[in-house]
């Protein structure tokens, strides 16, 4: 059994053994061409740098004001929080929950875990519940939401402009600095070589060999910290994760999360966005007649971003998983790779449709209770939220490795050299 480290492709389950790797190499699957390992640079130093500097950024943004806005002699002042408090003063507790949870109580408990796990690992200690937190580190990445909250304060100032003074605060240099720094730890954050730093690695299973598919050998990756185990194992043998479930539930899972988003996606568009209310009258707003105002009001960039992130991407969204469980369930061979491209493409551009909801909590914090106009959340946020979470999910339960189920029995690899993982700088 040779030393080097083995894996399996999380995306098409094709088994490896891992080359030795400098800093700055990565190796890529040799089937379908995922990264499966990177290597940075001096990496415990670089994460606890950055996850220290986001984590003081953080502290300074919270209790200075971010925005504030005045017109016709009033002036309102908000701080980050108030996003998530004008929706528990509007009757959306769970909205206001979900914007705290997704930019600031999520990406602190991420940076403290990192802070205390790389911490370990620089002192060479074992500090009890690493494990633990270790596990919840790629679990809560894709739900750290401050670069998509970031955009949707530039959306604010862009469509308020128009009617009064918007002016930054004190505090909206540091949050920059948190986004910059958190994305950066995010980034930086490597399973692979935390797991080895935390607790090495076990050999794998004596019948694993490399050039086959994991299930086809009765072995499994770990989703977590991708060690090889038997199939017949619960939980990893390394870092105790749940090995996942059986790809077919898996495949019925997403179809009822996308189904349930689809049924959410009419409320969503049907009732209002965002309620005005004015001397003159009262003013109904929908996704879509938010765009049109955009529109009317000349603001095109902001209109093509707003119907991009909460029109076009939440039903491509659908379109593609759907299409991606019918092939699943009807495999074919060939033309897999597109399919892995359109797979990837869903899961990073998802978590940016949250933009609309987060420029309509800041434009309600603002503009709440004012004497000329106040701004109130409507039904279609709370629908429009659980889309956005409901495809997220449905992304993440999809096993894409049932996309390469069929490609097996034809795919035959080139040579010898083709059976390892490719370098990549
Ligand atoms: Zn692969
Ligand atoms: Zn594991």
């Amino acid at each position: 059994m040779s030393s080097r480290r083995w894996r399996a492709c999380p995306e098409c389950d094709w088994v490896s053994a891992l080359p030795v790797l400098k800093a700055g190499e990565s190796a890529h699957c040799p089937r379908c061409e995922r990264v499966l390992v990177h290597r940075h640079h001096a990496p415990a130093q670089k994460v606890l740098a950055y996850a220290l500097s986001a984590f003081i950024m953080l502290l300074l943004t919270l209790p200075f004001p971010l925005m504030s806005f005045s017109m016709a002699g009033i002036f309102q002042e908000i701080v980050l929080v108030d996003a998530a408090q004008a929706m528990f003063n509007n009757d959306w507790p769970i909205l206001g929950l979900l914007i705290a949870l997704t930019i600031v109580i999520l990406p602190g408990i991420f940076l403290l875990a990192v802070l205390y796990l790389y911490g370990a690992v620089a002192r060479r200690k074992t500090w009890p519940g690493v494990r633990l937190l270790a596990r919840m580190l790629s679990r809560l990445k894709p739900w750290l939401m401050t670069d998509v909250f970031l955009l949707g304060v530039l959306i604010s100032i862009g469509k308020l402009m128009n009617m009064a003074h918007v002016n930054l605060g004190l505090s909206f240099i540091a949050f920059c600095l948190y986004v910059l720094f958190l994305v950066r730890t995010v980034s930086l954050v490597d399973a692979d070589w935390l797991w080895f730093a935390l607790c090495h690695e076990q050999q794998p299973p004596p019948q694993a060999h490399t050039g086959a598919t994991a299930a086809s050998q009765g072995i499994i990756g770990c989703p977590v910290c991708g060690l090889l185990n038997e199939q017949q194992n619960h939980h990893c043998l390394r870092c105790e994760a749940h090995l996942g479930f059986h790809s077919n539930f898996r495949l019925q899972a997403t179809w009822a999360f996308l189904l349930a988003s689809v049924v959410l996606y009419i409320p969503a568009n049907l009732y209002p966005m965002m309620t005005t209310v004015t001397i003159g009258g009262t003013i109904y707003s929908t996704i879509l007649g938010g765009v049109i105002q955009l529109v009317d009001t000349g603001s095109y960039v902001l209109a093509v971003i707003i119907f991009t992130a909460s029109f076009v991407v939440p039903i491509a969204k659908i379109l593609v998983l759907s299409y991606l469980c019918l092939l699943a369930a009807r495999p074919r061979p060939m033309a897999t790779k597109r399919r892995m491209r359109l797979y990837r493409i869903t899961e990073i551009i998802g978590r940016w449709s949250m933009i609309d909801l987060f420029v309509v909590s800041i434009t309600v914090a603002l503009m709440q209770a004012g004497v000329i106009m106040s701004i109130y959340p409507g039904a279609a946020a709370a629908a429009f939220a659980a889309v956005v979470i409901l495809t997220m999910i449905a992304a993440m339960v999809f096993d894409p490795r049932l996309l390469w189920a069929s490609a097996d029995s034809t795919y035959e690899p080139l040579n010898e050299q083709e059976r390892q993982p490719h370098y990549g700088l």
